[in-house]
């Protein structure tokens, strides 16, 4: 029965709990849906964040220590970063490309503008905040900060995935040169701890459903808490805006990662690698966030998309903090539709200032909800366009933050895909669905 498939039970779980917030929000079962059903999604969310540490050190210390030479590692490692890095200028080419034709900051009528700019002017301090904090860190900190003092501090949060990628590779490359029995023998628990929180991994999922019903029927809410027909009556006034960003979106995933996926695949279907990771698009939609996704991101791309660990336990990580097209574009293109709504003009050398400083933002983003938003902010600077301006793009910025993180999510998975390929690194998928 196709309704007894995981992804489908997701989608199902999605749109009834759409269906359940709308009809709790107009019923007044706001304060019963907030107390009784949303703590279930936070739960689930938890649980995901809760194995993404552990798992990324057991299957990247298993994975670096099973290759014999240090040279593959640097070599992949190179490869993955070059990629990521050519597959966000695209995206931010491709927003670009999108909104200067659109042109949907035209349309945007006078009174709207006036209307957002009173209603979230206080909002957008926290966010300039944070982005200012950004901006005043030096150069070579994103380096500095990849090495952790203590490694049980690192492991503490999410948000330092990259200092425990760094210390997973030092582990690994130090029982490769230990090797010997010992060596052998550290491998093997590693890979036995790996193999657990897969299992766990797929425990979690059986909950996915009711997990993703929850977090639906709490994000409607919220939203509604704010006013759901406000959010509803902002979306369609900056419907221009928010088609522009899908139409981007959509283009990116149709031909960069089709493509590449094409072109890199000798017998799997363009069909299949939607189907196998589809799972943890739906999940990247409904928790908007890289970093809660990754495990599943990461079991799916093994066991459905037939990538070796050595290169899923390394490509994706690294993916979920530094890879964010999906993010990339859309700071691209709200940068350039607040410009045009401001009646600012850009100049070809700011575009291109856009497509530099939103690569960077992307990278510098964290794989968390409203992440994206913060660091447009510096886009913004950049271009001299007053950060004030998000003000315009800040009501509906949740609903397109579930969009951009789906293509962040997909763009992870199909960079692992290119990689794996290139390394010799596929196997046969083991699931089908
Ligand atoms: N929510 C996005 C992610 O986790 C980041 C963003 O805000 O764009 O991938």
């Amino acid at each position: 029965m196709w309704y007894k498939k995981l992804h489908w039970q997701i989608v199902i779980g999605l749109i009834l709990g759409l269906i359940y917030g709308l009809i709790s929000s107009v019923t007044g079962l706001n304060d019963f849906t907030t107390e009784f059903i949303k703590p279930f999604g936070t739960i689930f969310i938890t649980l995901l964040k809760l194995i993404a540490v552990p798992l990324v050190l057991a299957s990247l210390v298993a994975g670096v220590a099973s290759l014999n030479d240090t040279t593959k590692l640097s070599r992949m490692g190179g490869k993955t970063v070059l990629i990521y890095l050519c597959t966000t200028i695209f995206a931010v080419t491709i927003g670009l490309l999108a909104v200067n034709l659109i042109k949907p900051g035209n349309s945007l009528p006078e009174q709207t503008r006036i209307d957002l700019q009173a209603q979230y002017s206080g909002a957008i301090e926290s966010r300039s905040e944070s982005a200012q904090e950004v901006m005043n860190r030096g150069k070579l900190d994103i380096l500095v900060d990849l090495v952790p003092e203590n490694f049980f501090a690192a492991a503490t949060e999410n948000a330092n995935m990259l200092q425990i990628v760094f210390v997973a590779i030092l582990l690994g490359i130090g029982i490769i040169y230990m090797g010997g029995e010992k060596g052998a023998f550290l491998v093997k628990v590693f890979d036995s701890f790996n193999d657990v929180i897969i299992v766990i991994v797929d425990l979690i999922m059986k909950t996915a459903p009711y997990g993703v019903f929850a977090l639906m029927a709490g994000l409607i809410v919220d939203l509604a808490g704010d006013d759901l027909g406000k959010a509803i009556a902002l979306l369609v006034a900056l419907g221009n805006y928010s088609i522009t960003l899908l139409i981007a979106l959509i283009l990116h995933v149709l031909l960069v990662y089709s493509s590449m996926f094409k072109f890199f695949s000798k017998n799997m279907k363009l069909s299949t690698f939607f189907k196998a990771i589809r799972p943890a698009m739906l999940l990247g939609f409904s928790t908007s966030s890289s970093s809660a996704t990754l495990p599943v991101t990461m079991e799916r791309v093994e066991k459905n998309l037939g990538v070796d660990e050595e290169v899923s336990s390394f490509v994706l990580p690294v993916g979920a903090t530094i890879n964010m097209d999906g993010t990339s574009c859309y700071q691209a293109v709200a940068a350039v539709f607040i410009a045009q709504a401001l009646g600012l003009d850009l100049t070809l050398a700011q575009q291109l200032m856009i497509v530099l400083t939103a690569t960077a933002a992307s990278i510098g983003a964290a794989g968390v909800p409203g992440a994206g938003i913060v660091m447009l902010v510096v886009v913004l600077e950049s271009i001299q366009v007053p950060a004030a301006g998000i003000a315009l793009i800040l009501g509906v910025d949740r609903i397109l933050d579930m969009c951009r993180t789906t293509v962040n999510i997909t763009g992870d998975a199909a960079v692992s895909y290119v990689v794996a390929a290139t390394e010799g690194k596929l196997h046969e998928p083991e699931l089908e669905d």
